[in-house]
């Protein structure tokens, strides 16, 4: 064999195990569908501005040990994450927190908005009930109002599904707060890599072979060939050539501009909350390094983000962690286990709606396990 190890997939998971395994002497090929590594984290530089090519990506967690570990590839500036919601004429502070109550019921203490929550989900016969689905949790959590008004429209748009019937767990990933305080994470450590997130890609596969624009899957049989193992981070159904029938993913369709103005709204993001626009959310990059202020910039780069239905050969993007899907996950799963050396993980082949500090957990813990299950 040429390689050792074969990793198909150069984002967060995949390159984290090659960096890992090329330290210790491994020899590795990493191979890549896209033009480019990094996954969805890739980051390019147009008009000075370090352009998130996949979506707005804010590094934030709790754990220490991740955050120490993807600092030894980059500086993180102090950026905090804060979001601007407009419906219709209205706009409103997120996430849910006392600046939003305000903006919505004219009130300003948390005993007043408390009361206001406590009586709709009342209405909605929520009280002492464990809630089954996204719009039970969320009405529970903020009442009706918001729910109408924040949540429904852009949930719908981006599940494209009923708020009825999706998890309850999606709407939990963002803080309701009593206080007034903006920041969109409760994690202790939040920035922005100084120079884009493709820099710390860069790093990790330094040294490495690297194979762009090419898809395992169109020469399989040859590239599990060409190494004694294999570590996959694409969609696990799609390895198993959908035996159990397709999971169900979400794509998006990004669409950038450039405008000829210094600063276009304000903020990182904005969030469309009505069924109008079809975008969910526009993004503008130069916000996140703090560039609003810097004159050589006279220009500035926006993206708008309108969720599809995914099809086979789109980009996959969200899985959704429904009922349905859990269960056709599980039956891949199993067949996965009993995948002779191959290892599976990354937020396709998990299929879970990983953030990247919990991509870089178990990354960071699956390649170290290998490593040590390595004959000496
Ligand atoms: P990916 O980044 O998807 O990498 C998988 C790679 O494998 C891709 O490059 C793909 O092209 C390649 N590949 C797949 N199949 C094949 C094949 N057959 N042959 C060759 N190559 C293949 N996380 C945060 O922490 N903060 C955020 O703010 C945040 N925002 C996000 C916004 C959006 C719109 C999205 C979609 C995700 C966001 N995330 C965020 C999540 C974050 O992007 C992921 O957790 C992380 O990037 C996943 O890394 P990965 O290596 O598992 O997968
Ligand atoms: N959400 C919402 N309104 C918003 C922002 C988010 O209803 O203005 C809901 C929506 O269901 C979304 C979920 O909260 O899918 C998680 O939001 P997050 O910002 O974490 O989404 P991501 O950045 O992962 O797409």
């Amino acid at each position: 064999m040429v390689y050792d190890y074969i990793i198909v997939g150069s984002g967060l998971y995949g390159s984290i195990f090659a960096y890992e395994l090329n330290k210790i002497s491994k020899k590795v090929l990493v191979l890549e569908k896209r033009s480019h590594i990094g996954g969805n984290v890739f980051t390019e530089n147009v008009e000075g501005i370090n352009v998130h090519k996949y979506g707005a990506h804010i590094f934030h967690t709790n754990d220490k040990e991740v955050w120490d570990y993807i600092n030894q590839f980059a500086d993180f500036n102090n950026y905090i994450h804060n979001v601007i919601a407009i419906y219709k004429s209205e706009l409103y502070n997120l996430p849910f927190n006392m600046n939003t109550f305000h903006e919505m019921w004219g009130i300003k203490t948390p005993l007043d908005a408390k009361k206001i929550i406590k009586s709709q989900k009342s209405d909605f016969k929520l009280i002492n009930k464990n809630p089954s689905n996204l719009e039970e949790q969320a009405i529970s959590l903020v009442g009706k109002d918001i729910y109408e008004k924040l949540i429904k429209g852009y949930t719908e748009k981006q599940w494209g599904k009923k708020c009825n019937e999706l998890p309850a767990f999606i709407i939990k990933r963002l803080p309701v707060r009593f206080t007034y305080n903006n920041n969109y994470f409760n994690d202790s450590y939040q920035g922005i890599p100084v120079g884009g997130y493709t820099q710390i890609i860069e790093k990790m596969l330094n040294g490495i072979d690297v194979k762009l624009n090419t898809d395992f899957f169109q020469k399989r049989e040859k590239w599990k060939n060409v190494a004694d193992k294999c570590v996959f981070t694409g969609m696990i159904d799609q390895y198993f050539s959908y035996c159990y029938g397709e999971l169900e993913y979400r794509s998006l369709k990004f669409e950038e501009e450039i405008k000829n103005i210094k600063n276009y709204q304000g903020n990182s993001v904005v969030n469309y909350t009505d069924f109008n626009p079809s975008y969910t959310r526009i993004i503008e990059h130069k916000h996140f390094e703090n560039l609003e202020n810097n004159d050589s910039l006279a220009k500035t780069v926006i993206t708008k983000e309108y969720p599809q239905k995914w099809k086979n050969g789109m980009d996959a993007y969200y899985p959704i962690n429904d009922e349905k899907n859990s269960k056709l996950f599980d039956k891949y799963k199993k067949l996965a286990n009993k995948e002779e050396n191959v290892i599976f993980g990354g937020r396709l082949a998990d299929y879970k709606y990983y953030d990247m500090w919990e991509v870089i957990k178990k990354a960071v813990s699956n390649v170290k396990e290998e490593i040590n299950n390595l004959v000496p």
